[in-house]
Parts: structure tokens; C-alpha cells; sequence
């Protein structure tokens, strides 16, 4: 490991787990090595789309870079998927992390690699997001590591099937508890603290929760229902003069693991890479944007989105094979 001087610790527990899984204890570890600057990021260019920011601007001289160093940075679903890699595009800006998912011995990992690409800080806290006392819990944790926070990213997610519906209520009602209510949860307790820093409020959803589409009942769900209480509290916060930004970063499929697992066979449609994704919902964080969309062609697909609903319905199901379902 080539972190400098660090220490770990564990220990402390009162996070509970969903009924009938065994439970969870909240665990925290936490590393400390000296400031990186944020050079050296590699990331491939060759996919990048047409008139997005050049990722090669983030080697050194892209501007947000600046704000992002020894930026107080609190990521949730940081063990795998999009949250591991913003994790690491963080560390190589040099942010002070805080890292949260259920799986510590994959957060561990991820924090080792992470002070590796030159993280100021980063700690981790062990939390599952379907008990309703593990968000105060997380940002209290942020809050007494980090002395304050400048971005709280949300991008955790709970399994759900990718397949047709199938009347299973309890499902859709803990998925809104993992995938919306516990957003709902960190962004109040983070609030305050984010007013003081005027820092950015960013939130990772899904083309899914801007178009309906096929085999995502509740996962589309929880995906609006974000959709409709963040850009309302946008509205607030600029009503009361409060200097909080919010992103909404809509994402189409995206090659992490458990995607690609789950669509396999299942549609027409290739992925798009991880890492680019994480570092767009990043730039979007750090540019103050409203809204980031990845692919870039999203945002015009959500700008047509009304205008032929039955033609879009009938383009959107080809899309999806249900014979393999
Ligand atoms: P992923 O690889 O499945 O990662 C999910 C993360 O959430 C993991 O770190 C997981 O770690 C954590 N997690 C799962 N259940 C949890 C729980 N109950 N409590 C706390 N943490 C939990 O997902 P991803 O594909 O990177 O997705 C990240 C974000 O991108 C999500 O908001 C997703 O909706 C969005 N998105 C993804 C795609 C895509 O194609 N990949 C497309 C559109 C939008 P543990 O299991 O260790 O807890």
C-alpha cells in the first residue's frame, strides 16, 4: 500500500438489518495518510461522447479539481458498482471520504485503494440503509471525522429483480426505504451542514426515473420519487436563499457487475463505461449542475419524452426481450 503515514481502527455497533437477514452491526474503520495532488487520473477517452468535458482536463488542470481537493466528501453503495469507482476518482483529486455499504471487508479494500491514489482521509462505516436509524447514524459518523461535509453523494441501492412484475408489495415498500426514504433521511440530517459549507447535494438515479420502462416497477419508483422530492426541495432551498446545490445524475445502463448481470439477454442496448459515469456524476457535484445526464443523448430523449407516447412506449419495448424474462 503506498498510503503514508495511517492508522485503522474498528468497532462500535447499533445498526440493525431488514427481518429475517442476520444483523448488522455498524462498523467503522478509518485511515489517515498526507495530501496527493489530483494527477495521474487514467481513464480511457476512447468512448468519450462528442462535446463532453475532456476527461484528459483531469489529469491536472481541470478546474473543479481545485474545489474537489481536501474536499469533505460523504458516498454511499461506495463498496462496488459506480459509488467504487467515484470513490476512487474522489482519492485522486485528493478528498477527505467518508465511505458507507453494508460489506466491510470490500469498503476495506476499497479504502486501501483509495488512499493508494492519494485521498487526503477516508474512513469507512458499515450501514444498511433499510433500517431507518442507519442514515442520522452515517452523517453523525461524517460529521465527527470530517469536522463538516461539501458533498454528500447518494447512489446506494437495494437488490431488486429485473423481470416482470409480480405483486410483491413488502419488496416495493422496502426498496422505497432503501432507495428513496433513507435519501430523504441522509439529505435532512446533512443539511445544516451542507448549508454552512455551501456544499452540493448530489443524487444518482436513472433514465428509469425520468421514462418508465419495462421489468423496473419499484426500482423506476424509488427513481421518482427522487426525482419529485429533490427538484422540489431545489425549489426551497433557493426560496429561503440557502446555497445548497442539488444534482440529479440520470444514467443509463452503465457497465457495473450487477448490471450487466442482470440485463444479460434481457435487452438490446450496450453499456456504458463506469468509470466515465462516476467521474460525470462527480463533475456535476463540483460544477453546481441541476441536472447531469450519462450518456450525454439522455437529456434529449427526456426532452422528447411527451411528444409520441405511444410510438416511445412501442421503441422503448423493443428494446427488451421477454422471452428470456
Ligand atoms: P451496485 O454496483 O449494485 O452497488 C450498489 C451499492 O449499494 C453497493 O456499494 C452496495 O454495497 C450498496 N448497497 C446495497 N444494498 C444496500 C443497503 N441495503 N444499504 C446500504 N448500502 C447498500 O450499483 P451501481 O450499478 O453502481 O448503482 C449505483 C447508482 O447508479 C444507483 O443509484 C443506481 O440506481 C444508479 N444507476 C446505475 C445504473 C447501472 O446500469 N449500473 C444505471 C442507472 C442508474 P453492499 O452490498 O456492500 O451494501
Amino acid at each position: 500500500m503506498a498510503a503514508g503515514p495511517g492508522s485503522a481502527a474498528g468497532g462500535a455497533s447499533h445498526v440493525t438489518s431488514p427481518p429475517g437477514e442476520p444483523s448488522l452491526p455498524l462498523k467503522v474503520a478509518d485511515l489517515q495518510t498526507g495530501a496527493r495532488s489530483c494527477k495521474g487520473l487514467s481513464v480511457s477517452l476512447d468512448s468519450y461522447p462528442p462535446w463532453g468535458f475532456p476527461l484528459e482536463c483531469c489529469r491536472n488542470e481541470w478546474g473543479p479539481c481545485d474545489s474537489i481537493s481536501g474536499a469533505r466528501v460523504l458516498l454511499t453503495g461506495a463498496s462496488t458498482g459506480i459509488g467504487e469507482q467515484m470513490a476512487y476518482h474522489y482519492s485522486r483529486f485528493g478528498a477527505e471520504i467518508v465511505l458507507t455499504a453494508r460489506r466491510g471487508t470490500l469498503l476495506q479494500k476499497v479504502m486501501e485503494k483509495c488512499l493508494q491514489l492519494g485521498a487526503k482521509k477516508v474512513f469507512y462505516i458499515q450501514a444498511d440503509m433499510s433500517s431507518p436509524q442507519a442514515p442520522e447514524e452515517v452523517v453523525h459518523f461524517a460529521l465527527q471525522k470530517l469536522g463538516g461535509l461539501d458533498h454528500l453523494v447518494l447512489n446506494h441501492i437495494g437488490g431488486t429483480p429485473f423481470r416482470m412484475w409480480d405483486g410483491d408489495v413488502e419488496h416495493t415498500r422496502w426498496l422505497m426505504q432503501v432507495n428513496f426514504l433513507s435519501y430523504v433521511a441522509l439529505a435532512s440530517a446533512a443539511l445544516p451542514i451542507l448549508a454552512e459549507s455551501k456544499g452540493s447535494l448530489i443524487v444518482v438515479s436513472s433514465l428509469t426515473g425520468k421514462i418508465s420502462t419495462p421489468f423496473t416497477t419499484s426500482y423506476s419508483a424509488t427513481k421518482f420519487a427522487l426525482d419529485g422530492f429533490f427538484s422540489s426541495l431545489r425549489h426551497e432551498l433557493a426560496m429561503q436563499k440557502q446555497d445548497v446545490c442539488i444534482t440529479l445524475c440520470i444514467l443509463g445502463l452503465i457497465d457495473t457487475e450487477m448490471a450487466l448481470e442482470k440485463t444479460r439477454d434481457k435487452v438490446y442496448m450496450s453499456a456504458y463505461p463506469v468509470a466515465e459515469a462516476a467521474l460525470t456524476i462527480i463533475k456535476g457535484g463540483a460544477t453546481r449542475a441541476r441536472e447531469v445526464f450519462y450518456p450525454w443523448w439522455l437529456e434529449l430523449l427526456c426532452c422528447l419524452r411527451d411528444w409520441f407516447p405511444d410510438q416511445r412506449d412501442v421503441v422503448i419495448q423493443s428494446f427488451y426481450n421477454y422471452t428470456s424474462v
